[in-house]
């Protein structure tokens, strides 16, 4: 199945199979420490794991540094943690499962300064810029990110029919070769891509999912059917 999603997204082999409510924490090195009742724990590699999020949507003002990321984090206002917040809770109830463990707030996207938003699927990292409120789509933009992490949790097979319905090819040892005709431009950029943007276009503007690709609204619709149901 890990081979699988491997193969279908060419991205690092490691398992994202937790569940809505984790995060997964990779495999890490414990430095030797003292408990403090006095016991010696020796250092040792503490392998992958999931973890619970105890806290749901938490927003946070600073955060530690994020791989790839090289912006500057800064405080919320009230009102757009208000706003965030009342756009998550009008979320499709599917969705609503997978929890955000950590919301943080920066200016800009360095290097692409158009992105609203961006996510951290593993840590349920979500990052907003100033973009984000600015745009008229904010719901539709945290839709977007939320299915870049409910992704993972699909099943491998629904989501294969609907890669190759969206008319994306696989070879073996190659990156997926995307469609000649995409729903919105960077969905050429990846399949978890053109999965995120589909799924937007289909609770924002279904007609035109249906004009475009008919047998992918039905796939979503299974999908979104099966997760319904769980
Ligand atoms: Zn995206």
């Amino acid at each position: 199945m890990r081979q699988f999603i491997y193969i279908l997204f060419l991205w690092s082999s490691i398992s994202l199979a937790c569940e809505p409510n984790e995060t997964h924490v990779r495999e890490q090195w414990i430095k030797p420490y003292t408990r403090s009742d006095g016991t010696k724990v020796l250092g040792h590699i503490r392998s992958e794991h999931c973890r619970v999020i105890s806290v749901h949507n938490y927003f946070q003002d600073t955060g530690s540094e994020i791989k790839g990321f090289k912006g500057k984090f800064k405080a919320w206002t009230q009102s757009e943690k208000a706003l965030v917040q009342s756009k998550l809770d009008e979320l499709p109830s599917w969705l609503k499962k997978y929890k955000i463990a950590s919301i943080l707030r920066a200016s800009s996207h360095p290097g692409n300064p158009k992105n609203p938003a961006l996510t951290i699927p593993a840590s349920k990292t979500i990052i907003l810029f100033d973009v984000f409120f600015k745009s008229s789509k904010v719901k539709d933009v945290l839709l977007h990110e939320l299915a870049h992490i409910a992704i993972w949790d699909l099943d491998p097979v629904q989501l294969h029919q609907f890669f190759i319905s969206n008319g994306w090819t696989y070879q073996k040892g190659n990156r997926p070769t995307p469609p000649t005709k995409v729903i919105l431009p960077d969905s050429a950029h990846s399949p978890s891509e053109d999965f995120a943007n589909t799924l937007e276009v289909y609770y924002s503007n279904p007609k035109l999912l249906k004009e475009f690709n008919l047998k992918s609204f039905s796939i979503l619709e299974e999908i979104i059917k099966s997760k319904d149901n769980r």
